[in-house]
């Protein structure tokens, strides 16, 4: 089969050779005359390999002994919107806006308590990142997101606060170095850096849990999920089994320092093209651009279309732009190889010369 340069949000492309042994563990996983697809959540086989994941997770971002849980939950990153206001807000979270997914966290929120917007991309549609954010200490902590998967924006620093910080990592968890010990809440949905849809990544500092009092149903109790080791009920299986395999192979790279090299250098040659290109620009302000997802649009809407089949004609699939902006999205998660960037821009550059 021949495979497609994959540039799509996510669920993304996952290494070659990740596909090939998940889909020898569907037919017979690691020789046990199983398959991954009927294995017991409560096997021997299974805690290994959620235990494995979860040791993977905390290495990859150095919280290893450091008081944090791993937890591979169901419901994607959405259920987190909701999940970490119902452990963590008593009275007030404050909250960086900086598009669809941070509103949908904050109007989550508002379920369970006051939410305050400190510091907002609402006034240019999100075309960058707020800038010295003073987070006030009367608040329960601040959320934010790190990568804005749909208007291509990232921040490159994190605000400095008094309070405990959640943030929202699912479009670009494990695809840089960073120190993750500042944050006390990690989520991510695993569809981009960590695996297949259906599990989701929370990385928990134990003490920021239990302060809140209201009474929290139990699969959504950190301290449950924490207590019953991340399998309070039936696990995603497959979807955790995936991400093991997946973080092992981020391991074998040689881990985050060089992913983050090489996503710098796939990142660094889009945005070139699409700079130099008379035929498109970019969404986002240069010094807050994504490493993850380049976000831009033709300069006249009549290439869109065009442009969208010229590079489907070439193996690109997963370029078309989210239905909220338009234009055109490619998403450079870890595991796209720099020969689809390469494919990428010489497409562009094709279409520009038979264009003019
Ligand atoms: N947050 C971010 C930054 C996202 O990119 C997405 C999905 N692309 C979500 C949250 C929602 O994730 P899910 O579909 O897993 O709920």
């Amino acid at each position: 089969m021949q495979r497609l340069h994959n540039f799509s949000a996510g669920p993304c492309t996952l290494p070659d050779e990740i596909f090939e042994k998940a889909s020898q563990a569907v037919i017979n996983f690691d020789g046990s005359g199983l398959s991954i697809l009927e294995t017991s959540h409560r096997s021997e086989a299974f805690t290994e390999v959620i235990q494995k994941a979860q040791s993977l997770a905390l290495e990859l971002s150095g919280l290893k002994n450091k008081n944090y849980y791993a937890l591979f939950l169901h419901g994607g990153a959405s259920f987190q919107f909701m999940m970490t206001a119902y452990n963590l807000l008593v009275n007030k979270a404050a909250f960086i806006e900086t598009g669809r997914w941070s509103e949908n966290a904050i109007a989550e929120a508002q379920y369970f308590g006051k939410t305050e917007i400190i510091a907002s991309s609402k006034d240019k549609n999100h075309t960058y990142i707020p800038k010295k954010i003073q987070c006030p200490s009367d608040v329960d902590y601040l959320h934010f997101t790190s990568n804005n998967t749909i208007y291509g924006t990232q921040f490159k620093s994190f605000p400095q606060t008094e309070v405990p910080l959640v943030c929202d990592m699912s479009s670009d968890i494990f695809s840089r170095q960073i120190d993750f010990s500042q944050f006390d809440l990690i989520y991510a949905g695993a569809q981009k850096n960590i695996g297949p849809a259906g599990a989701t990544l929370v990385l928990v500092k134990e003490d920021i849990l239990g302060k809140v009092t209201r009474k929290i149903p139990s699969i959504l109790d950190y301290q449950k999920q924490i207590k019953a080791k991340s399998v309070y009920n039936t696990s995603p299986v497959f979807s955790i089994y995936v991400s093991m395999l997946n973080l092992e192979w981020l391991v074998r790279q040689g881990g985050l320092k060089v992913i983050e090299k090489r996503n710098q250098e796939k990142a660094e040659m889009l945005y070139h093209e699409i700079d130099r290109n008379s035929l498109f620009k970019a969404y986002a302000k240069k010094q807050d651009r994504s490493m993850m997802n380049a976000v831009f649009t033709s300069v006249d809407s009549k290439f869109d279309e065009k442009f969208l089949n010229f590079a489907n004609q070439h193996q690109i699939s997963g370029i078309k732009g989210h239905r909220s902006l338009g234009g055109f999205r490619a998403s450079m998660y870890n595991a796209l190889g720099i020969e689809s960037l390469e494919k990428l821009v010489n497409c562009m550059k094709e279409f520009e010369k038979n264009t003019n």
